[in-house]
């Protein structure tokens, strides 16, 4: 059973992870020294807990990023359910809600916590379970060419100051390491599953995102 550790450690046991990399700046403090590697797929210096919950990218390609939200319990944070859920560990006794999505079977890559922790859960190269039914740009199953990264809240209550910056390195990261990412290719999971899901919702601020990632762009 994989165990979800922190950082270098955890990061060393990841399958095909590039050791060659690690190094003093992989800190991970609220994603600053976050490395992510584009030969590996695997980001240094983030928690990592693999899922099993993915398979072979049909075309390799890596060209669109989807951001969700998710919380386990519903609007309870850091209760450590979303990493037992993309691991298929979790008890279904221990609250009534999750009865009704243990046996599903997903994953995203990355999970943003409310305190800007960021967690793995599948190499970027491989395809995580994260969009479902999906559609960009009339392209059909967005999981095949996407990367998926959970903020954990719910889609009424502000994300922290501490999601964004790590969100926000974690997107330079991404697209730094698979250009085709570019902002235009930047959605949310409700934009390409339109009337099946919500998520990020209202109270994710894409204007502050995007203009940090523009201002970044510059710099
Ligand atoms: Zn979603």
């Amino acid at each position: 059973m994989a165990i979800c550790g922190d950082s270098i450690a955890a990061s060393d046991r990841a399958p095909g992870a590039d050791h060659g990399i690690l190094g003093a700046n992989t800190v991970g403090v609220e994603g600053i020294g976050m490395q992510l590697d584009p030969a590996s797929g695997w980001c240094h210096g983030v928690q990592v807990c693999p899922s099993p919950n993915f398979n072979e990218r049909p075309a390799g390609e890596i060209s669109l990023l989807v951001i969700h939200n998710i919380s386990l319990p519903p609007a309870q944070f850091a209760t450590g359910k979303v990493q037992e859920f993309f691991q298929n560990r979790l008890d279904v006794t221990e609250h009534p809600y999750f009865a009704g999505i243990a046996d599903l079977r997903v994953s995203a890559h990355f999970l943003i916590e409310r305190d800007g922790s960021v967690t793995q859960f599948v190499s970027c190269l491989e395809r995580a379970w994260h969009a479902g039914v999906s559609m960009f740009e009339g392209r059909e199953t967005c999981n095949d060419f996407s990367v998926g990264i959970e903020l954990e809240g719910t889609d009424d209550l502000p994300f922290t100051d501490a999601q964004y910056q790590a969100l926000i390195t974690l997107t330079r990261q991404l697209q730094t390491a698979f250009p085709a990412i570019t902002g235009a290719r930047i959605c949310g999971h409700s934009d390409i599953a339109p009337g099946r899901k919500t998520d990020p919702g209202p109270a994710f601020d894409w204007a502050r995102y995007r203009a940090a990632l523009a201002q970044e762009e510059g710099q």
